[in-house]
């Protein structure tokens, strides 16, 4: 389909000082795990979006020296010229594609315990890093600070050699010494590095003017700066030193990549902002400067992209949630094809697993973080090995994308799903308050089934094996899902709670499905994601008096990882919940329930007429074992494999389910493997000869 003329000006070509972006899309940096850990990954990562039509793709932070050394997050370095050969891999794959590379320089001050280098970090004053560890980093003196613009001018000029064609100096989310030296919060010094505005960004303007000067015309120099920190006065405000700053140095880059600090107010979830959140605080930018701005936003709209632009927001679209969940979308947007554009929801689980130090994963992208490793393409999918009849039970997340994938391959696929609408645990939650885009999951791979005439989709269709053997499948998937445990069994009890049985308990299930708990409420939380934090909102909004209890210090404690711990906790309080924290359940009575202090064991009792139990969840699986453990039953159907996918294989994220279904779908035809991955050292070390 040609483009939609609406959309022309969202192609038009950008100069980002002496080198021309192709559009007006730019991945900005972002953190994806495998960094400088899993090299090959992050090359075809980023290499793919450049295929999908980014203009500008940039790398994850790369520190400079030991003495900025993170170890623990696995993000890039160039420290030396050794480290230049993996980088200028990742270049060759986003050259490959027309796009410009970009790379992030940094050096992360106290954000660096060196705990590899067992250097002494640096910052503009005496302070302790980050992160509890018994280190502290040390004011940097007139040495340091020309030994630190040395080293970053060397990563400049290394860059270059490396092959980039864009290199950004870095003053955001707090995690650059020289963004962190404009703070007066961190920068106590009274040299000329210290003290008035002009003194506390000489340092950022000083890294900047080097880069331009070492990279003449050859390179784009490009300033990222968070305009705001959203602490009022005690940091940088957006109508105060932010605006200031940008005015000072207006002219300076050739680029501007603005933002708002810290991770967690620039990466907000779905549940905490909508698209195009951080315009507020952003939208000077342009009044002050001649150079180009780019910002992100969690922009999938190319209607919101086209009027930034058209009303003097933006002049390129920024993004890394929505490249992530969909490489193709510049790509898409110039083929018309919006409809096929797979939106973010806003869920963070990517960087979720950045912070596990592990490859990224995504909800919606299930090939995100297997591009090298196992050769996905979010894409492309190689055609059908049979042909195979394939029957995919369940239409949860797990069951919708075998199908589509599937579908895609070019099986004939025939989907049965016993509830009266599609998307199973998603269509639930994303009806609990704040969870609404994550119903995206099912609508992209809904909307896409629905196109397909390979597919056949039947709903209100709760199939036995005996009805799943009549259909004359070849291939079977079971995607049925899992339940919410009520006995209570979990991280913190593995035996049941004493009265978990009666009748005033109830399950997420449960109230998912409508059924009203009598107040006062008890949830109870160990299961530490969102789940335990949306049910108690949920009820309290349904006017009930709540307490959320949990084994765990702070409420949906593993939501730390997904940068929302902060604001769940503030909403739950802002709404009145009551919150008991460090406390395990140990006996649910008549009208009470009895907490447990963790430490001490010591019991009080909290009024709960009734009690919601988020703790673990069973799979729903009977369906599988009864197919898979007759095989002669499956013989007879003339039923090739049955699978078991998704939460019905192993409860987890939304994210696992998804990719689960990709992965029945790809490995259909494939003989299975018990390492279904390359793996990067291994991969190197089978160019030397075994002993
Ligand atoms: P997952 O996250 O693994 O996709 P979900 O719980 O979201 O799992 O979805 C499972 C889906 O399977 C639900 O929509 C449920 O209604 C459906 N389902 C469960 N048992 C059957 C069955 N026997 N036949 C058809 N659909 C089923
Ligand atoms: Fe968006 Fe969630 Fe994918 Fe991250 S994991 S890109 S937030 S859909």
């Amino acid at each position: 389909m040609p483009r939609d003329p609406r959309y022309d000006i969202l192609f038009e070509p950008v100069k980002i000082g002496p080198v021309t972006a192709r559009n007006r899309f730019y991945q900005v940096p972002h953190c994806n795990g495998m960094g400088r850990t899993f090299p090959s990954s992050m090359a075809a990562m980023r290499g793919v979006k450049a295929e999908g039509g980014w203009a500008v793709v940039s790398t994850e932070q790369i520190d400079i020296h030991p003495t900025t050394d993170i170890t623990g997050a696995t993000e890039g370095r160039l420290w030396s010229d050794r480290d230049i050969p993996y980088l200028a891999r990742m270049c060759d794959a986003v050259h490959e594609h027309g796009a410009l590379a970009l790379i992030e320089l940094t050096h992360n001050g106290k954000f660096a315990t060196a705990a590899y280098s067992r250097e002494v970090p640096l910052f503009p004053s005496h302070i302790p890093v980050v992160g509890n560890a018994p280190v502290q980093a040390r004011a940097m003196d007139k040495t340091d600070i020309a030994d630190y613009r040395r080293w970053h001018l060397d990563a400049v000029k290394r860059a270059r050699r490396a092959g980039f064609d864009i290199v950004c100096c870095y003053a955001a989310h707090n995690l650059s010494l020289a963004g962190q030296f404009m703070l007066p919060r961190y920068n106590r010094r009274a040299d000329e590095y210290g003290g008035s505005l002009e003194n506390r960004v000489r340092l950022f303007r000083e890294i900047v003017e080097d880069a331009k000067e070492a990279v003449g015309d050859t390179m784009g120099v490009v300033a990222r700066f968070a305009v705001d920190e959203r602490r009022g006065a005690e940091g940088m405000e957006s109508d105060g030193e932010g605006r200031e700053i940008v005015e000072m140095l207006a002219e300076l880059p050739d680029l501007w990549d603005v933002n708002v600090a810290e991770w967690e107010n620039d990466s907000v979830t779905s549940r905490f902002a909508e698209e195009g959140y951080q315009e507020p605080f952003i939208s000077f930018v342009k009044q002050v400067t001649t150079k180009p701005v780019v910002a992100v936003g969690r922009y999938t709209s190319p209607d919101r992209m086209v009027s930034l632009v058209r009303n003097g927001v933006l002049d390129m679209i920024g993004a890394a949630r929505p490249s992530i969940a969909d490489p193709f979308l510049p790509r898409k947007i110039e083929e018309g094809r919006i409809d096929d554009i797979r939106e973010c929801i806003g869920c963070n689980i990517c960087v979720g697993w950045d912070h596990l130090q592990a490859p990224m994963r995504c909800t919606q992208n299930p090939t995100k973080g297997e591009e090298w490793r196992k050769g996905w393409h979010p894409e492309r999918i190689p055609r059908k090995a049979a042909d195979d009849r394939v029957l995919v039970i369940g239409a949860g997340p797990a069951g919708l994308e075998a199908a589509l994938a599937a579908g895609q391959r070019g099986y004939g696929v025939t989907l049965a799903e016993a509830a009266g609408e599609l998307g199973g645990r998603v269509a639930r939650e994303s009806r609990l308050p704040g969870f609404a885009a994550w119903g995206r999951v099912r609508d992209y791979r809904a909307h896409q089934l629905r196109r397909m005439a390979n597919v056949e989709i039947f709903l209100d269709s709760r199939l036995t094996a005996g009805q799943a053997l009549e259909f004359g499948a070849d291939r079977v998937a079971v995607a049925t899902g899992a339940s919410w445990r009520k006995d209570g069994y979990g991280r913190a009890h593995q035996f049941p709670i004493p009265g978990a049985d009666g009748a005033g308990v109830l399950t997420p299930d449960d109230v998912m499905a409508g059924s009203a708990p009598e107040g006062p409420v008890l949830v109870y939380d160990d299961d530490h994601y969102y789940m335990g934090g949306a049910i108690a909102e949920k009820l309290r909004g349904d006017g009930l008096e709540v307490t959320l209890a949990t084994p765990d210090p702070v409420v949906s404690s593993w939501t730390v990882e997904t940068l929302e711990q902060h604001r769940i906790q503030a909403r739950l309080i802002g709404l009145g919940v009551g919150v008991e924290a460090n406390a395990r359940l140990s006996a649910i009575g008549d009208g009470v329930a009895a907490l447990a202090c963790v430490f001490t064991g010591r019991r009080r009792e909290v009024a709960a007429a009734s009690v919601v139990m988020v703790t673990s969840r069973l799979p729903d699986d009977a369906l599988y074992r009864e197919l898979a453990g007759d095989p002669e039953r499956l013989r007879d159907a003339g039923v090739a494999s049955v699978r078991r996918i998704g939460d019905c294989h192993g409860p987890a994220t939304i994210a696992a389910a998804v990719y689960e279904g990709h992965r029945f779908a790809r490995e259909l035809g494939a003989e299975p493997r018990d390492i279904p991955f390359k793996r990067e050292l291994t991969e190197l070390a089978a160019e030397f000869a075994l002993p």
